[in-house]
């Protein structure tokens, strides 16, 4: 029996990783902040998604005094599409404390690095690691798959219990240093062998040492919460070029929005369209309607909108709507 806790397990992996790792920009790099971008960018959103907003994000924002100086909107802007915001407000206000309580420098140590805005124990172990080359321990979903494998887990992998075995075995598995290889290594194996619903065993450089009697049914998980269906209703008030926003106070906070109806309206929509939204599946269903603008309402110019932060559900209402809309529809209180 092999040890999964020694060299020989190591020794095949690096080389594995040597040979078939994909190049991406940010293991080219060991600028802390370009690292920490990405990290931000690749939480719950996949590589081939994150790889242009990175480059542009990177043109836009280089360093941590630019993104310091920028505004929300600016902000909000340059993050649109890639969802979930309040990773784009946690890295803006990351930038801002490192700006000021670190002198601009991004911290070494993971446990000061965690203590940044948005910043978990994952984060903190992977910025360690990627950028300053610590022998920090990390547990992403690739790596969750491939240790909970390793070692035969049964036990859910989101509970408690769970957790702390594979944070165990990651921290186990670390070499002295060179911490940035060993994670890249382990990462990559998850996500390119050690695949989800059919693992490719066959190729895999550390199957000797692998436990697992029946792959595919790992990582356990405790049941998935249901997915709950919201309908929401929201006007379009055309006029004079220019279309009746909202800046959104609650979900995409500081975004804005085609404006909220508290009922639907007895008419047929203009539009409907879905899209999910954490575990939610929400239909989203957009009504000629006259309508007062209030405190949180602006009339925008459509000259001025590819420059606004829009979440991606209301840019798409909004593209489909413009072109078949007269340029004046009903309100009241322009
Ligand atoms: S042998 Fe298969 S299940 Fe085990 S680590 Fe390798 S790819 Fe994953």
């Amino acid at each position: 029996m092999f040890s999964l806790f020694s060299s020989r397990f190591r020794r095949p992996l690096v080389a594995w990783f040597r040979r078939h790792g994909r190049s991406l920009p940010w293991r080219e790099t060991a600028d802390p902040y370009a690292i920490l971008v990405s990290e931000f960018m690749l939480q719950q959103t996949q590589v081939a998604t994150v790889l242009p907003y990175y480059e542009r994000w990177l043109a836009r924002f280089p360093d941590f005094a630019a993104l310091a100086r920028a505004d929300e909107s600016a902000v909000l802007h340059a993050w649109q599409g890639l969802g979930y915001y309040a990773r784009a407000r946690n890295l803006h206000a990351t930038a801002r404390a490192v700006r000021e309580n670190f002198h601009g420098v991004l911290p070494r140590d993971a446990a000061t690095i965690s203590t940044l805005p948005g910043v978990g124990r994952y984060t903190a172990g992977a910025i360690a690691s990627f950028a300053f080359d610590q022998a920090e321990p990390i547990v992403d979903a690739n790596i969750a798959r491939l240790l909970s494998r390793l070692t035969n887990l049964h036990t859910a992998i989101d509970t408690a219990a769970g957790r702390d075995r594979l944070w165990q075995t990651a921290t186990a598995l670390l070499p002295r240093s060179g911490g940035r290889l060993h994670n890249s290594a382990l990462m990559e194996l998850g996500a390119l062998v050690c695949l989800p619903r059919r693992p490719l065993c066959a190729q895999c450089p550390v199957r000797q040492f692998c436990a697992a009697t029946n792959p595919a049914e790992l990582p356990r998980k405790k049941t998935r919460r249901h997915i709950v269906r919201l309908d929401e209703s929201h006007a379009f008030v055309l006029c004079r070029k220019r279309v009746l926003l909202e800046q959104s106070a609650a979900r995409w906070r500081g975004m804005w929005i085609l404006p909220r109806l508290e009922t639907a309206p007895r008419a047929q929509p203009l539009l409907r369209l879905d899209f999910p939204f954490t575990h939610h599946r929400i239909t989203l269903s957009v009504f000629a309607q006259p309508y007062s603008p209030n405190e949180r309402q602006s009339w925008i110019s459509l000259g001025v909108l590819d420059r606004l932060p829009l979440p991606s559900p209301h840019r798409r209402a909004l593209a489909q709507l413009l072109p078949r809309q007269k340029l004046c529809s009903t309100f009241s209180g322009a």
